[in-house]
């Protein structure tokens, strides 16, 4: 019987795990956390579920990934309206964006800018672009100078903490769907297509009970078919100098070690790159160091009153506001209860171990209520408990030339004999949890009953998630 390890119990993992043990793989996984769902878990918080942050299920979801969470959630999948707010230029603008509330609401100026730049880059000489390309100069060509410096320049200082002429073209190309404004006016245009088709335009799917119910359903479906999962266990080695991959870990009993046919790792590929006892070539060690993770502070309020807003998230380009973004959970789930009770979940982007990173509790409670403040949406209900969540991986950094460093880390894992990286930290993707799922899939169909890597038909799974484009 084969046996395969997997690292890491997020969305990633578990689909992994549940996939080989279906497929008759003796299966184990090994979490560090005491829980699983990795960056897309929840937790109750007051009587709340409340997720890591803003987290949706998208219709571009590929559909045998629909069907398999579909499968599992049954009932409890539930389609929802999405409707959300963008704080631009002091005006609150419908997201997604809507013709007659984007005409009303859009700042003149905005309006006026927008207009300009589509005269410009119907000139001649409007459409010349000779500059190295960076994040900024793709979306300034595409967009115009108006929507670049009031939405996503400002956007883009706060996610990612760097300028946007230090950003990749990577990033403009995977995360910005709608390059062009052409193209962004075409989705408005009744019957235009988000990425999901027109009948998925303007919805997304959401679990009763939080985002997280999509990995503790994967988990119960896994350990039903046979998979073992360690949670508070951490990876510390991954020896592949021997007969065959053992992998050890460390958990309050002590340190223990597996011997197994393949690694599935979903870690981050910098920490696998650090585990694993092959020699690391020096330009490949410098490769993964230079690499680096986006980090997040997550500031959950819990407030005395049924509800804060009637809006599932509230945007926040500009940088006057700590966060990028704050959710109502309450609000993707349209459950009433509990009554009297619901919470907002602030995201406030930041280094490991900056000032933001370190601050106590009641430091970012009291940034996020005079943000809102700022915003015109004062907090006036009581506060009832505030909790904090600090993401160390949250978003790779795509620093312009990250390509080649990646590059260099992923073809030397890519030879590791017994090893298979994937998931959003496994491949240093901003991919959404539909991709990673899919990913997962791919994995599992590529091993091979000897208990090998089928790598050519991995090599063509990896030709496709080039293809992902992110969902926000
Ligand atoms: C703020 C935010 C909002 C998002 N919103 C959405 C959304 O709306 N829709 C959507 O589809 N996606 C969204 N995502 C992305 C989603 O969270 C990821 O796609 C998903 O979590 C990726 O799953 P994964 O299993 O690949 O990685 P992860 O979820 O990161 O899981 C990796 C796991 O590996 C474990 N691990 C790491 N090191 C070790 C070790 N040494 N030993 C053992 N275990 C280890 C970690 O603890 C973790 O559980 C969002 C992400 C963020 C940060």
């Amino acid at each position: 019987m084969t046996d395969v390890t997997v690292l890491g119990a997020g969305p990633a993992g578990l689909a992994a795990a549940l996939e080989l043990a279906e497929s008759g793989v003796n299966v184990t996984v090994i979490e560090q956390q005491e829980h699983v769902g990795g960056n897309a878990t929840s937790f109750d918080f007051g009587g709340v579920h409340v997720d890591y942050g803003s987290h949706r299920l998208h219709p571009a979801s590929p559909p045998q990934v629909l069907e398999r969470i579909r499968g599992l959630l049954g009932d409890d999948l539930l389609t929802r309206p999405r409707h959300g707010r963008i704080r631009l230029m002091g005006r609150w603008i419908h997201f997604p964006l809507r013709p007659l509330d984007l005409l009303l609401r859009m700042h003149p100026r905005f309006a006026t800018g927008v207009g300009i730049d589509l005269v410009r880059k119907a000139l001649p000489a409007g459409n010349a672009n000779s500059a190295e390309p960076t994040f900024a100069t793709i979306l300034e060509h595409g967009l115009g100078k108006t929507i670049c410096n009031e939405f996503y320049f400002p956007y883009a200082r706060k996610i990612w903490g760097i300028e946007p002429e230090q950003i990749s073209p990577i990033q403009a190309y995977k995360r910005v769907s709608a390059g062009s404004i052409g193209k962004m006016l075409k989705r408005l245009m009744p019957g235009g297509t988000g990425s999901g088709g027109a009948s998925t335009k303007g919805i997304f799917y959401y679990p009763r009970y939080g985002f997280g119910q999509i990995s503790q359903a994967l988990l119960a479906a896994a350990v039903k078919a046979g998979a073992t999962v360690q949670l508070g266990s951490s990876v510390s080695k991954i020896q592949l100098s021997g007969d065959s991959p053992r992998v050890v870990y460390t958990n309050s009993s002590g340190t223990h070690e597996i011997d197994t046919n393949q690694v599935y790792s979903t870690i981050p590929v910098t920490l696998l790159a650090r585990l694993v006892d092959t020699k690391v070539p020096a330009a490949v060690q410098a490769a993964a160091e230079s690499l680096e993770f986006r980090s997040m502070v997550l500031v959950y309020l819990l407030l005395e009153q049924d509800r804060f807003t009637e809006y599932d998230a509230h945007y926040f380009p500009g940088q006057d506001y700590p966060f990028t973004r704050i959710s109502e959970t309450k609000n993707y789930s349209d459950r009433s209860e509990p009554a009297g009770r619901t919470s907002l979940c602030a995201e406030v982007p930041c280094f490991l171990d900056d000032t933001t990173w370190k601050a106590s509790d009641e430091v970012l409670a009291r940034k996020i209520s005079d943000g809102l403040e700022l915003a015109g949406l004062p907090i006036t209900a009581d506060i009832l408990k505030v909790q904090v969540k600090r993401i160390p991986f949250a978003y790779p950094l795509f620093t312009v030339g990250y390509e080649q460093q990646f590059s260099k880390l992923d073809r030397w894992v890519d030879g590791l004999d017994g090893v298979l990286s994937f998931g959003r930290q496994g491949l240093y993707v901003h991919d959404n949890t539909h991709h990673a799922i899919f990913m997962a899939q791919a994995a599992v169909e590529c091993l091979r009953d000897d208990g090998s890597i089928d790598k050519d038909a991995w090599h063509r799974q990896r030709k496709i998630f080039e293809t992902h484009v992110v969902e926000d």
